[in-house]
């Protein structure tokens, strides 16, 4: 038997808070492997939350850091998240060696932390081969080809053509189990304070500021009485809260989220529901907010991204004003309120002035939802990518910290950090209110 260790790095930002955060694709690479002649051993350096908060979430601990230099203009305080450098060492040294090391890169611009994790790994065991996959190393492989120091950059979802990619470094592995045992019994997290659910893979909208298309292809649901079983086998670990993860939860819901809530509420799982990715309004209707409510939302979040009807076209069409404000109907005769409903509104996508960020909070705050405010990123291979690089605001061969979310609208939009800030308070003051 071979042994792995899949590491999930540190966040290297100015911000981040735990809302039900999971590394699934490391996740999901530790369930395709667990059918090999493999043993696994994993390092979540992000399971340390510091100040629980309701429901599961809550802050990482933060290690102060002088930002890169050509970060420092910005007057945030950035840093790295999760377990000190002293507790990762301890637990490295408290396995065996292993044959091969997985490291995963979530967002692009939180590569320093992946970096950090190779090059320790490679200090303790230098003769040790080491992959890197993940989100960073699909939309940024040369990048992460040229300077993470791993000796594979993976890009895409995992597959078979791992095995054959593996051989080279001198792993030939076997297949030892008809079935991949599913991530969640794999017992990674001995004693999870709440469950993640992917009840489904890709998106079938293209969205033209969004990479899930480039991430996957196509779109695939599992079947109910699959994440049923999922969520009764963590239920009985002792979890109560449940985040979905899913990019488009809400598609077909008469033979997916519907069925799914009924055979929740008929089991009496007695859980609480969260949906932190933004979830499609068009196909909320009335009877599928009704299940909600029964089987136990209490975080919803839903997609508008923009008012303005043009942009909202013209970015692919995922939801119309009329149709959120149909979607809030229904969610507030359900009885769910403004504490539960969130909407995501977007600033800095390319040509959007802050004027059109101040009409949509304006909208918002008439419909009696919270406001959450997202900022845009840019993601290699998206139209609003090519966008930007055809403008000549972004090169191609751009470092992806630049891209970080927190940066991007004050280095490349028109915007002034003041404005920003005073848009952020703006935001929160009305949140509080109730
Ligand atoms: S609907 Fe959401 S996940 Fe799908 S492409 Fe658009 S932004 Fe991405």
């Amino acid at each position: 038997m071979y042994h792995a260790l899949l590491i999930n790095p540190w966040i290297y930002d100015y911000a981040a808070v735990n809302m039900w955060a999971r590394p699934l694709g490391l996740l999901k690479v530790a369930e395709f492997l667990s059918q090999f002649n493999l043993n696994l051993s994993y390092i979540d350096c992000m399971d340390r939350i510091e100040k629980p908060k309701p429901y599961g979430m809550g802050k990482y601990p933060k290690t102060f850091l002088p930002a890169p230099e050509f970060l420092q203009k910005i007057k945030r305080r950035y840093g790295r998240y999760g377990i000190s450098l002293e507790e990762f060492h301890r637990r490295l040294k408290r396995l065996d060696k292993p044959d091969i090391v997985f490291v995963t890169g979530i967002m692009t611009y939180w590569y320093p932390g992946a970096f950090l994790a190779i090059d320790l790994c490679k200090r303790l065991w230098p003769t040790v081969p080491v992959v890197l996959g993940g989100i960073y190393p699909s939309l940024f492989p040369e990048h992460a080809r040229r300077f993470s120091g791993a000796d594979l950059v993976y890009s895409g979802r995992v597959g078979y053509n791992l095995i054959d990619q593996l051989k080279e470094l001198g792993i030939s592995l076997k297949k030892v189990k008809e079935k991949p045992v599913p991530y969640y019994r794999l017992n990674f997290y001995p004693e999870p304070s709440y469950g993640v659910i992917l009840s489904s893979e890709g998106c079938p909208f293209r969205c033209s500021y969004c990479a899930s298309g480039i991430l996957w292809k196509g779109f695939r649901q599992k079947s109910p009485e699959d994440i049923l079983e999922e969520i009764e086998f963590q239920v009985s670990m002792g979890i109560r809260d449940f985040a979905f993860y899913d990019d488009a939860l809400l598609y077909n819901r008469e033979t997916h989220i519907k069925p799914l809530l009924k055979g929740i509420i008929e089991a009496e799982f007695n859980i609480r529901l969260h949906a932190p990715n933004g979830l499609h309004a068009r196909y909320l209707d009335e009877e599928l907010a009704l299940l909600m409510k029964r089987a136990g939302f209490v975080t919803i979040r839903l997609s508008l991204e923009t008012t303005n009807p043009e942009r909202q076209k013209s970015t692919g069409g995922k939801v119309f004003n009329q149709e959120l404000e149909r979607a809030i109907k229904h969610l507030n005769k359900a009885g769910f309120g403004k504490k539960e409903i969130g909407v995501y509104l977007m600033y800095g996508l390319p040509g959007q002035e802050l004027r059109e960020v101040y009409q949509g909070v304006e909208y918002l705050k008439g419909l009696n939802v919270r406001i959450h405010l997202a900022e845009f990123s840019p993601l290699p291979g998206t139209h609003a990518w090519h966008e930007l690089i055809e403008k000549g605001t972004l090169q191609h061969d751009i470092d992806p910290l630049l891209t970080n979310n927190t940066l991007f609208s004050l280095l490349f939009c028109s915007y002034k950090e003041e404005e920003i800030r005073t848009l952020k308070n703006a935001v929160s003051e009305y949140n509080r209110t109730s």
